[in-house]
């Protein structure tokens, strides 16, 4: 039994005569039940099916001109977790339905935890976290029915031009990764590097992986969605099961900081990416993953990752997602696992902790009889930073509700139509066109759909027309219907 005494049966429940009824004193019985009703803990909102597998992270080049973090120094290996996962899909769905995939990594570093928590892609839909929640609920179900809806997608989409950047890169081969192992990852956000002297730098982070980029096509993924929901998470652990450890390089984009405040985009914006030719990567280390989860559900489901869990040499930044993150991340844990979720083995930092979080459900690590308030006599330590932060910046000027000062090239629209134009070759774009029109026909009514069309003419005007022209062909060359509408 949990209280360690010997449980009497896991098979049969106590009862008078072997017909009658189940006596309520089978403790053993009711505590099974009882718990059985609480196994499940609320899946996360998004980012629901995913799977994840110990690694190391070794540095193996000097960027110490950059940042002081322990972790970043030339020769440390540190040890980490990393979860993959799909956003919008539920606990149970399809590992290969069309959609972002989260990259979410934990440093467990002599300095504490670094968590990193990114996507396959460099860039994301909403700058502004206030239209987080908005764009999550217009990606999952309807209220109604509960079913997933293409015209509530494309409606969001079309009706918040931001998403142009991510939709296209989403729309794209890249769209459907053929496993985790064959994808990229990236930290999507600006954060800051400080190095031993005080210097501030701009970064933005690169896994670029060695199993090579692999993807499916539609069918493909369809039919995988069919026949294994969980084909991702089966590859992962397979591979890692075999010693086919997946590898991904490290290289980070470095900005200095004062020329933040020219770059000709905002370099902010979670919707945009710096340029490589602006600023080219720089190789940092490499990921190694090489151990699958004992239990699942105590290491991969209560994992618990923060884009706000940073260590020294490692700051935040302007970004507004960032900061938005920042809070919420560490409060969605709260919610699904309970108030001391940090305390729980996979979560818990391998250096000892001294923290005035005090009691709370399920405490386990505690302080004994020492002080439980700072400042205090009884010689407990307490943090006492004053004055400018290590990693602040600076900010001023009146409160405002408004999208970033915009500069001349911060257009919603240019960065995709670089994508579509110089990065896509003509497969890619016609893979983009199919993909899109197919979407476009799965639903989409007016006006949205003209909304739509407008949306692609914005990023390419060749790409939009021809968008448009499939979708009126594959309507029967009639409007769809509503489309005649608008
Ligand atoms: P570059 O030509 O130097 O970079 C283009 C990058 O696009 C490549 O390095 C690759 O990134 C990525 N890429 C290649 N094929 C695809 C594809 N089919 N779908 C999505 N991404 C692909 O030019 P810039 O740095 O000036 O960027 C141009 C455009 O490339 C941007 O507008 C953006 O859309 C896209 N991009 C830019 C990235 C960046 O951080 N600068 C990162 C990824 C995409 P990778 O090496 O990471 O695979």
């Amino acid at each position: 039994m949990s209280t360690g005494a010997p449980a009497p049966s896991d098979r049969n429940s106590l009862t008078i005569g072997p017909d009658g009824p189940i006596l309520l004193h089978d403790v053993h019985f009711l505590e099974q039940m009882a718990h059985f009703n609480r196994e499940k803990v609320p899946e996360r909102q998004p980012h629901a099916k995913g799977s994840g597998a110990f690694g190391v992270f070794e540095t193996t080049e000097d960027v110490s001109a950059y940042t002081m973090a322990a972790l970043f120094q030339k020769g440390v290996r540190t040890d980490m977790l990393a979860r993959f996962s799909t956003v919008a899909g539920e606990a149970g769905s399809p590992d290969t339905w069309r959609d972002v995939r989260g990259f979410s990594l934990k440093f467990y570093t002599d300095e504490g935890n670094y968590d990193l928590v990114g996507n396959n892609t460099p860039i994301f839909f909403v700058r502004d976290p206030m239209k987080f929640p908005h764009f999550i609920r217009s990606q999952k179900r309807l209220p109604d029915s509960g079913l997933r809806d293409n015209h509530m997608q494309w409606d969001f989409w079309t009706n918040n031009p931001e998403t142009a950047h991510q939709v296209t890169y989403l729309m794209g081969v890249r769209g459907l990764p053929r496993t985790w192992r064959h994808m990229n990852g990236y930290g999507s956000h600006t954060y800051m590097w400080v190095n031993k002297t005080g210097d501030k730098f701009w970064v933005k982070y690169h896994f670029h992986t060695r199993q090579g980029m692999q993807f499916f096509t539609n069918e493909e993924a369809s039919a995988m969605a069919g026949s294994d929901a969980d084909y991702h998470r089966r590859d992962l652990f397979e591979a890692i099961s075999k010693g086919d450890f997946p590898v991904w390089d490290m290289s980070v984009q470095i900005m200095p900081y004062a020329e933040a405040k020219t770059y000709r985009i905002n370099p902010f914006d979670l919707t945009k990416t710096w340029s490589h030719k602006d600023y080219p990567l720089i190789r940092v280390g490499t990921m190694t993953l090489n151990r699958n989860p004992e239990n699942f559900f105590a290491e991969i489901e209560q994992a618990a990752f923060s884009p706000g869990n940073t260590v020294p040499g490692i700051g935040l930044s302007p970004d507004k997602m960032l900061l938005g993150r920042a809070f919420a991340y560490n409060d969605a844990q709260r919610n699904r696992i309970g108030t001391n979720f940090h305390q729980l083995p996979v979560n818990k930092p391998k250096v000892p902790v001294n923290t005035y979080m005090f009691d709370g459900q399920m405490t386990y690590d505690h302080s004994g009889s020492a002080p439980v308030y700072a400042t205090n006599s009884g010689g407990r330590a307490w943090a006492d930073e004053t004055g400018p932060v290590a990693d602040g910046w600076e900010a001023d000027g009146e409160m405002v509700r408004s999208a970033y000062s915009l500069r001349p090239e911060d257009d919603d629209f240019t960065q995709p139509g670089i994508l579509v134009r110089e990065v896509f070759n003509d497969a890619e774009r016609q893979s983009l066109v199919d993909q899109v029109a197919g979407s476009l026909l799965g639903g989409v009514r007016s006006p949205v759909l003209e909304r739509a069309f407008d949306y692609w003419k914005s990023i390419d005007a060749e790409i939009g027309k021809r968008i448009e022209q499939k979708v009126r062909a594959g309507a029967g060359d009639k409007p769809a219907e509503g489309m005649g509408e608008g």
